[in-house]
């Protein structure tokens, strides 16, 4: 839940910074001169407008699209950044271990596995949850005695 509400909040934050944009762009921008009495809308009549409309479009699209990455690489128990990537798999035995790229939480929340082989679309991702680590380690010491 902390995961998806993270994720909620980062575009949310997003869509208020397009839309100040926005905002600051209409306040800023002259008013377009009447044709024949008639205001027309400066999208589609005037091309500074509409190249700026579509720059700010672009610019939401790629805010939408860092805040969709930053979020697959995130915990998601503590929503930490990911870290240690190790590869795994190799490119000459591609049916048998396929590459792929391994994640791991800093405080041992779980692993993310990430295909370096792109085959499929729309590919999962393979989050594996770690129940908790430490206790694990723990109990295989006192295993050992
Ligand atoms: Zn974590």
């Amino acid at each position: 839940m902390k995961y998806w509400s993270y994720f909620v909040m980062k575009l949310a934050l997003a869509a208020a910074l397009v839309a100040g944009v926005w905002q600051a762009m209409h306040a800023v921008w002259p008013e377009p001169e009447p044709f024949m009495r008639v205001k027309l809308d400066p999208f589609g009549t005037d091309l500074a407008y509409t190249f700026a409309i579509l720059f700010l479009g672009l610019f939401a699209v790629a805010l939408g699209y860092v805040a969709v990455l930053d979020q697959r690489y995130r915990c998601r128990t503590c929503l930490r950044r990911l870290r240690m990537p190790v590869t795994r798999g190799s490119w000459q035995r591609v049916l048998l271990g396929p590459p792929r790229t391994e994640y791991i939480c800093p405080f041992g929340h779980g692993t993310l596995r990430v295909k370096d082989l792109h085959l499929e679309s729309p590919e999962a991702t393979n989050w594996h949850q770690i129940d908790n680590i430490w206790k694990e380690l723990e109990n295989l010491e006192e295993s050992r005695k």
